[in-house]
């Protein structure tokens, strides 16, 4: 049962809540912080399915706050892996171009990632990227020996140990449905009863635009859910794969593209895919109140008439495993069907506009006595640390 009168209430303990609460409880040791998470795990949903990759900043727009907070943030978590003893290892990632016409691309990413501080970028000739990925082929490549692997989830366990030893609590199996003022408190209910806090901070991930409509919150921009699937490569062929090998991305989408991440249990995994999914529960594939909000929301028409074209090759991807190997054969043409197995999988939860854009930055907004946590892609699980604080900072 969680308290019923805390100071602040965080709800998810994904590594987002539970940084937060970590970050409130460090600056204020005397209040009292209960985070109140759905599952019976913590870090069940994102946290514990995705790339594991500790992004060094290069990708985001300077002056946004991917770009500022992941530079900060990644640094401060790496050393936290390192002083708790969580996997975690810096083997640097290698950015690809495939041909002449991804060279200005791969030019931007390079001038953005210098713009954001990302310290030991490289720019490799063509016969170079085989001193770091023998197996690669490509004809310009962006070395960032900055960019590193770890286990988030790993990570938000300790996270929620920290909560723990500050006084804090996490209540797992505690479903919150609603929240509305009461007096001078923030009235929570849950599957339990009730909670009043003078402040909540809602860092639901795929359910936060219904929390935050909930509590009173603008319904746009809607979460849809982008079900990210992966291969694993075969033990014996791991070694077409020294780190990570990323493609050039599309500029205009958040999405990195299929890339190669040798994680830190060895284990290589090829993707994700990026196709919009039937359900926002990463265990599950339909859910027609996740199905009926997505097809309610006029952005997702917007957004289909622009990206329909790249809605296909996602398509193919999810439902060909030989499509995906294929597009990973132009990286590694040593590669080929019968060296991956079937892979694990994971759901974005990709905010998405009224107008059909895709949100590309953080979004925190507020509610009376609440914020709400209503964007949270990639990187924000490497940026955790810095971006409680900021959140902290609006807290206070
Ligand atoms: C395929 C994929 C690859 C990715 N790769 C990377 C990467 O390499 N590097 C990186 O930095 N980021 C990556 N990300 C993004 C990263 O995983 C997320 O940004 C991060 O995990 C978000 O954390 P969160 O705490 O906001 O969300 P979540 O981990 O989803 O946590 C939200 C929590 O809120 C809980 N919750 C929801 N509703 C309620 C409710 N009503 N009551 C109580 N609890 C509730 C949920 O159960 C959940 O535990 C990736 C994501 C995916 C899906």
């Amino acid at each position: 049962m969680p308290r019923e009168e805390p100071d602040i209430i965080v709800v998810g303990a994904g590594i987002i809540g539970l940084a937060v609460a970590r970050e409130l409880l460090a600056r204020h040791p005397g209040r009292s912080v209960s985070v109140l998470e759905r599952e019976d795990e913590i870090g069940f949903h994102q946290t514990g399915h995705n790339s594991g990759v500790l992004h060094a900043g290069i990708y985001y727009k300077p002056g946004s706050m991917k770009a500022r907070l992941c530079t900060e943030g990644a640094p401060e978590l790496l050393a936290y892996c390192q002083e708790r003893g969580i996997p975690a290892r810096q083997d640097g990632k290698l950015i690809v171009a495939l041909d002449t016409g991804e060279v200005p691309r791969l030019d931007e990413l390079e001038r953005r990632g210098r713009a954001n501080g990302v310290p030991g970028l490289k720019r490799l000739r063509q016969e170079e990227i085989a001193e770091f990925e023998p197996h690669v082929q490509g004809v310009d490549a962006l070395h960032s020996p900055a960019t590193a692997v770890v286990d988030f989830q790993a990570v938000a366990r300790e996270f929620a140990k920290d909560v723990e030893a500050a006084g804090g609590e996490v209540v797992t199996g505690c479903t919150v449905d609603s929240a509305d003022l009461r007096a001078n408190r923030l009235c929570v209910r849950h599957n339990h009863g009730e909670s009043r806090a003078r402040f909540a901070v809602f860092c639901a991930g795929a359910w936060s635009d219904r929390l935050a409509v909930a509590a009173g919150g603008d319904p746009d921009p809607r979460i849809v859910p982008f079900r990210g699937a992966w291969l694993r490569m075969r033990p014996a062929r791991r070694d077409l794969v020294r780190a990570l090998v990323y493609p050039v991305p599309d500029p205009d989408l958040p999405f990195l593209g299929v890339h190669f991440t040798r994680g830190t249990d060895d284990e290589v995994l090829i993707g994700p895919t990026a196709l919009l999914a039937g359900a926002r529960d990463s265990e599950r594939r339909f859910a027609a109140a996740d199905m009926r909000d997505t097809l309610a929301w006029g952005g997702t028409y917007r957004m289909a008439r622009r990206w329909w074209r790249t809605g296909l090759t996602e398509l193919r991807h999810a439902a060909d495993r030989r499509a995906l190997v294929r597009d990973g054969a132009r990286y590694i043409p040593e590669l080929t069907p019968d060296d991956v197995l079937p892979g694990p999988a994971g759901v974005r939860a990709q905010a998405l506009g009224r107008d059909g854009s895709l949100v590309d930055d953080f979004v925190v907004s507020e509610t009376e006595r609440a914020l709400h946590v209503r964007n949270a892609p990639s990187p924000a699980a490497t940026s955790s640390l810095a971006l409680a604080r900021l959140i902290a900072d609006r807290v206070t």
